[in-house]
């Protein structure tokens, strides 16, 4: 395996396909290829091919979660969210456009199981243990997706510019169906360069999880107010990460025996986070 260094985004998505995998932090990649999960050719080094830093509304996807929950010009919602994911090392490291691309923390998945997103007949999750997987979304698979970052994104309103176009951030993401098992749409020779956050009017990240640090969503509600408007989104809640027309929605929700508690959880997070979209009166 090799480690190529384009100097430019056309280069390094050139270099992609073919086996050829991008690598950001490596904070993912990296175990997924390790376990066997993932089969790399070779890796192609993003630093210094991808938009790093912050302008304006304007975030490079080389941006790390680290240098993101410390910038003022970055909404609340965000802020939080990065500063509530992972560990302070790992969220030096690792970057905002990894961090939308990750994979599910579903152990039958990710100790290799033949399971239904693998490409396999079965979900072993619905039939085994899922406290900590789907209650939206989950007619064939019932992963969770672990991204605090996209839910806040979501909310935001964000959009993502790619080597390719330039698309609504909930327009990354697909359920998995029969004859396509993944869940983003980006092409494999394609890059997330940067995304657009607008400022909203105000804004908030909430999250549950099993410790106060270092643990994934089981729950995470983001809440945003822009023009009078209120987006609600959530983490740890459906194989992508979903969007919540209201409050209301949560009646919809389907959850499994053992994941029932999270809709609970999400009710319970969902008005305070309101509470506080509505009561501040611009915190962005
Ligand atoms: C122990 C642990 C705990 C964690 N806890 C949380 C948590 O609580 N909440 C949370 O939200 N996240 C959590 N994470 C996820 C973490 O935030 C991500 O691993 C990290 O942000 C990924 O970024 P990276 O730069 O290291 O990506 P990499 O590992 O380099 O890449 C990840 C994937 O994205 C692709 N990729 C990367 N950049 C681009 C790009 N610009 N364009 C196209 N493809 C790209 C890579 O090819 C790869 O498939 C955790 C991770 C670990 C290991
Ligand atoms: S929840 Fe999804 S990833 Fe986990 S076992 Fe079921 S099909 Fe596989």
């Amino acid at each position: 395996m090799e480690l190529l260094r384009p100097s430019s985004a056309d280069e390094a998505a050139g270099a992609l396909g073919n086996g050829n995998v991008a690598l950001a932090g490596g904070t993912e990649l990296v175990p997924l290829i390790r376990e066997g999960l993932v089969r790399a050719e070779n890796l192609v080094q993003l630093s210094e091919a991808v938009p790093r830093g912050v302008d304006g509304t304007r975030i490079g996807a080389g941006t790390t979660l680290a240098e993101l929950e410390v910038d003022p010009q970055i909404p609340q919602a965000l802020r939080e969210a990065c500063s509530l994911a992972a560990s302070p090392q790992l969220r030096s490291m690792g970057t905002i456009g990894g961090n939308l691309l990750q994979a599910t923390r579903c152990w039958y998945w990710r100790l290799g199981f033949d399971c239904w997103l693998h490409g396999g007949e079965r979900c072993f999750a619905k039939d085994g243990a899922h406290r900590e997987h789907a209650i939206f979304g989950n007619e064939r698979c019932a992963s969770a997706h672990p991204s605090d970052v996209a839910a806040a994104l979501l909310a935001l309103g964000a959009t993502v510019r790619t080597t390719q176009r330039e698309l609504p951030l909930a327009d990354l993401y697909r359920l998995p169906a029969e004859d396509d098992r993944s869940t983003t749409t980006l092409g494999s020779d394609e890059l997330i360069l940067e995304l657009d956050v607008p400022q909203p009017e105000a804004s908030t990240y909430l999250k549950a999880m099993d410790r106060r640090k270092w643990a994934f969503p089981l729950v995470g509600v983001a809440a945003a107010r822009a023009n009078g408007e209120i987006r609600i989104a959530l983490a740890g809640v459906a194989p992508i990460p979903w969007t919540l027309d209201g409050p209301a929605a949560l009646d919809d929700a389907t959850p499994l025996p053992g994941t029932a508690y999270k809709v609970e959880i999400a009710r319970a997070l969902v008005r305070r986070a309101l509470a506080h979209v509505n009561d501040s009166p611009h915190s962005s």
